[in-house]
This record gives structure tokens, sequence and C-alpha cells, in this order.
């Protein structure tokens, strides 16, 4: 019934697996199948997103071009740029709703790197649009899916290359684990990755592995309950006197919501959040009683955190809060926010 947990390294000559970093070992099969299975690709699984995304940036030649999205995953932007000052490859970063830029870098750069939604301002890329229209050029075509997940959006089959998702987030859902994964549209590309992970060693564990397939078997069910309280919270939170503005694919007024309605199969579980000020925000996190003060996003506990407190993301509104909607009870979450924003709320 169970993904036995395998802990080896090394396995006698003759059967399907070899020395582990080479050739894996069944519990990160396990993985790989599961959600190869469900992105519609073959994977390879990794210690952390981050080492996934790696081994994608090092599928490049030196003096690359890269474009990357303005709003999107801060690890990613902070590897794009660390690369380009020391003379790897050379980054642009685009609108990720400027559809007309993206197409056009398929045209020009090797490496066309999408978040969507994306990370915190949940701005939908046109997915279908921008990967139509690399399917003529040479460029590598990645989507990190993580905010997505694979069951509400397929990026391969919208004609990406790569799919990425932190397994740390909502496959693994317990926050008891780290691990990455990279699921290729096309065998060679899938060789080449797990090469990436054999000389970089960048393996995942076999507890995480493990975990990781626990967790996915619940994922439908959490992400059920979870996106359906974030689409009350969202929509309360618009109503509430001390949010300024909220950002969630799911409500009509978000900008990209017209584009999620036909893209996404789900508004997902991430909202997030204007108030005042740092300050404002700062005390809302310390009040809290039920959320926690945490960050990340993905797992059955609801989190809040500011995000600007963040390195490299000091761009962002000094007011922005984050919320990942957990599973608890819809009424205890939202009673929880409203004790712990100031004024009263109006409903
Ligand atoms: C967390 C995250 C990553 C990085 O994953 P780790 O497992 O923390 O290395 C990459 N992309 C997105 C969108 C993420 O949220």
């Amino acid at each position: 019934m169970n993904t036995p947990l395998v802990p080896a390294s090394n396995f006698v000559f003759g059967g399907s697996h070899a020395y582990a970093r080479g050739g894996g070992t069944p519990t990160w099969s396990a993985l790989e199948h599961l959600v190869g299975g469900l992105e519609g690709g073959q994977a390879v699984a990794f210690s952390s997103g981050m080492a996934a995304i790696c081994a994608v940036f090092d599928q490049l030649p030196v003096g690359a071009t890269i474009a990357i999205p303005r709003d999107g995953y801060q690890g990613v932007t902070s590897l794009a740029h660390t690369g380009q000052s020391r003379g790897r490859w050379s980054v642009t970063e685009l609108a990720n709703e400027d559809t007309a830029a993206w197409v056009k870098a398929t045209r020009t750069c090797n490496l066309v790197w999408l978040e969507s939604p994306s990370n915190p301002l949940l701005v939908v890329a046109d997915l279908h649009t921008i990967c139509a229209a690399s399917r003529n050029h040479d460029c590598l075509l990645v989507v990190d899916n993580t905010l997505a997940t694979p069951l509400n959006q397929q990026p391969l089959a919208l004609g990406a290359d790569i799919s990425i998702q932190s397994v740390t987030k909502f496959i693994g859902g317990h926050s008891d684990l780290l691990g990455g994964i990279a699921i290729a549209n096309d065998h060679a590309l899938h060789q080449n990755l797990l090469k990436a992970r054999e000389l970089a060693g960048a393996t995942p564990g076999a507890l995480e592995c493990y975990l990781a397939v626990r967790g996915a078997r619940t994922l439908a069910l959490r992400l059920e309950r979870s996106q359906g309280t974030a689409a009350q919270l969202a929509a309360r939170l618009t109503s509430h006197p001390a949010v300024v503005r909220v950002y969630y694919p799911g409500l009509r007024a978000h900008p990209s919501h017209a584009l999620a309605r036909e893209q996404l199969a789900g508004f997902g579980s991430v909202i997030s959040f204007e108030v005042a000020d740092a300050d404002t925000a700062d005390s809302t996190c310390e009040k809290l009683a039920l959320i926690r003060h945490a960050t990340s996003f993905g797992a059955v506990e609801s989190t809040l955190e500011r995000r600007s407190a963040h390195a490299g993301q000091e761009h962002l509104a000094p007011g922005l809060l984050r919320l990942s909607v957990g599973i608890e009870d819809p009424r205890e979450l939202w009673q929880d926010l409203a004790q712990a924003l100031p004024g009263t709320p109006t409903q």
C-alpha cells in the first residue's frame, strides 16, 4: 500500500539501480513517477526547489540570454543576477503580463523563465500564447508551477519544455521537508537534468521523498479545502476597512482574473493584501492567534508574513502581507484575521 522508504546509496549490479547519485533509488523514483504523471512529463527529483532550478540554469551555455519575470520567486531573481554579475549570462526582467515582450523573448533568449501565477502578486502570464510562440524557436521555456500546483495547471501540455515544483510547498504540504522536482517534456532534456543532478550532487533525501509521496496523497483534498477558504477570505478582506488592496486571481477586480479563469483549474490558496504601512503589517502578524507568523506557502497550516521584510523584496509595498491559507476552519481563520487587523470589519 505504501512506497517503501529505501535508505540506500548503492545497489548490487544487475538490478534496476546502481550508485544512487547517478541512478536514483526506488523511493526517489516513486516521487518522480507520481509528479511526472501529474505534470505529464518525465521528472527528476532534487534536494530542493532551488536545486531543481539550478539544474535548469546549468543547461545554459556561457553568455546565454535569460528573461525572468519582474514579479517572481526571489531565489530565481537572485540566482539570475548573481550569475550575470559573474559574467555567465545576461538577464532581462519582463513584466509578467507583457505577453508581447515574452513572445519576443522566445526569439531572442536562450532561456525564458515564467512563473504563473507569480509570487507574491499573483499575476498570471499568458502561457498559452508564449508557449505557442516558443515552439518555433530554440529557446528553453520553463514555467515555475509551484504556486498553481500540477492540479491547477499543467505547463507541459501548454507547450513548456520544463515545469518546476518546489516540493517543499503544496506537494509535501506539511512543512516537514525540502524538495524540488523538474519535469521535462522530452527524453533528452530529462537525461540532461539527471546528469546535472548527478554532477552537482543535488540529490533528494530518501525520507523527504517518502514524506512527499505521502503528502501528495492528500494534495487534491488539501487544495480543494484551502482554495475554497481562500476565495472566501479574499472576498472578506476586500471589504475590510484596514485593507487597501487585495491580490487574488479569483477576484473579479484582479487584473489577471479573465486569464486565470481560462488557464487555471483553480485560483489557489495564496492571497496577498496591502495594509497601510509596514508597522500595521507587522502588528497584524504579531497579533495572530491561529495563523502562524511565518514564510512559505502550501502547507496545512495557514501562515502570514510581510513580504517587504525579506532581502530583495524592498520594491514591494511596505504594507504587503502574503497569506497562505491552510486547511483550518474557515470561520476561525477569518476571526483570527479580523481580530489581528486594526478596525472592525463590516461583515
Ligand atoms: C519556494 C519556492 C521555490 C524554491 O523552493 P525551495 O524548495 O525552497 O528551494 C521556487 N519557486 C517558488 C515559486 C517557490 O515558492
